[in-house]
């Protein structure tokens, strides 16, 4: 990597800068990194000199292979050996301030070479209507790879690898494949012998704690904010804290909320809705009932004396319905669905003291002339939806009956019989 041998120098003041040992783990670095970046970005009014040290420190600390240098040879070789150019070739602290915050679309693309990007880690997060109305916290236990400590990632002991033979290096194998006399396929595939890392590590060099893997798993805590107002479907991100794998930028761990059902509450947008049933009494005479609201409040929901409520009718109260994200003093409405039962017959007297009091009918006043051209007729109960819905699966099977072959209508004629009994 150097033209020449390097001379040592400074090898602490990074650590000094972010404030932290020199055994430091990745997760004290980032804690300590981004303490202090957002103490000290200068859109805050932080010092830009300083800001500017911080991303510096914290570029080559974060980077094993990095770290590793600077451990030995310090600043002034990381110097040496970065971009070669004039500059010194470190990379834009604002961009690496956003690739750690998750701003852009990974890798700053200034000179460095591009690293490949990990996977991000995809979980739903499966929170009741409650939880997005109050806010919670959720602790959720996760096992992910991390960078083996005792080899940098290097996988073994010395440092060094063998370039993989089975595909000189490059991680990828070339398959033949004959189709036919004249007709080959050629196929790539990830080499077997090394993974597809391009490398092989001997046995005796092997890192006795990850075995030669670079990874090992490591199980760890995450304290996954829901906050109130949040929707469905939400993301909630922890930047980098997927998977790591050496020379590559970790992915993110991606929460994604999953509203559970609620029983009695509907979420449309920062509205809610909620179903209530009225006796007739009730809704003709007036009614008052408690509702208990998402957050244990309880509602005194009454109708204006006089007030008839209809069947299938909806009311709101205003500021009642979801509090709105990030501004959670704001409120939607809440709106109440009236559904009215209506008795399933009354008795003559009933009858009688109703008619005393209810508005009068409309009059029907008919000559005996008139009555001899009338017919009468039988009402019957009906189940609407479920007669409409057999009659078309009729007319779709009459119709593919048709298309198929000329049906004689015998078969057709018996189905509607049998449906109509
Ligand atoms: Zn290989
Ligand atoms: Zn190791």
């Amino acid at each position: 990597m150097f033209g020449r041998a390097p001379k040592k120098s400074d090898n602490t003041r990074y650590y000094e800068i972010l404030g932290v040992s020199k055994t430091a783990s990745q997760e004290d670095l980032k804690k300590a990194y981004r303490k202090a970046a957002i103490k000290n970005h200068p859109d805050k009014g932080g010092d830009p000199e300083k800001f500017k040290e911080l991303a510096q420190a914290y570029e080559v600390l974060s980077d094993p292979e990095k770290r590793e240098i600077y451990d030995q040879y310090g600043e002034d070789a990381l110097k040496e050996g970065m971009g070669g150019g004039a500059g010194g070739g470190m990379n834009d602290p604002f961009n690496i301030f956003q690739s750690f915050f998750g701003g852009g679309g990974g890798g700053g693309s200034n000179g460095g070479r591009r690293q490949r990007r990990g996977e991000d880690v995809v979980h739903p997060l499966k929170v009741s209507l409650e939880d997005l109305y109050n806010g919670t916290t959720k602790k959720l236990s996760l096992s992910r790879n991390i960078i083996c400590s005792k080899c940098n990632g290097k996988g073994s002991k010395s440092g060094a690898s063998m370039e993989c033979s089975g595909c000189q290096g490059s991680g990828m194998k070339v398959t033949i494949r004959q189709l036919g006399p004249s007709m080959v396929q050629q196929m790539q595939q990830p080499c077997n012998e090394c993974k597809g890392t391009g490398e092989l590590i001997s046995d005796e060099d092997r890192c006795p704690q990850c075995k030669g893997e670079k990874v090992v798993p490591e199980k760890k805590v995450l304290e996954v904010i829901v906050e109130i107002g949040m929707k469905n479907g939400q993301k909630i991100t922890f930047p980098g804290e997927a998977d790591q794998l050496p020379d590559t930028v970790t992915g993110d761990i991606v929460f994604i909320v999953q509203q559970k059902e609620h029983p009695k509450f509907k979420r449309k947008g920062d509205d809610l809705f909620f179903e209530h049933s009225l006796s007739l009494t009730e809704a003709l005479c007036g009614f008052r009932f408690v509702l208990t609201h998402l957050d244990g409040r309880q509602l005194l929901i009454k109708s204006q004396p006089g007030e008839v409520v209809k069947h299938d009718s909806f009311k709101g109260i205003n500021d009642e319905g979801m509090p709105m994200y990030k501004r959670p003093f704001m409120k939607g409405k809440l709106y109440i669905h009236f559904n009215v039962e209506f008795p399933d017959s009354l008795s003559q007297e009933q009858v009688k003291a109703l008619e005393a009091i209810l508005p009068a009918k409309p009059s029907m006043e008919l000559s005996d002339m008139e009555l001899d051209e009338i017919e009468e007729t039988t009402l019957h109960d009906v189940n609407i939806e479920e007669e409409m819905r057999r009659k078309q699966a009729q007319a779709r099977e009459a119709y593919e009956e048709e298309d198929d072959e000329d049906m004689n209508g015998g078969a057709g004629a018996q189905r509607v019989q049998c449906a109509q009994q």
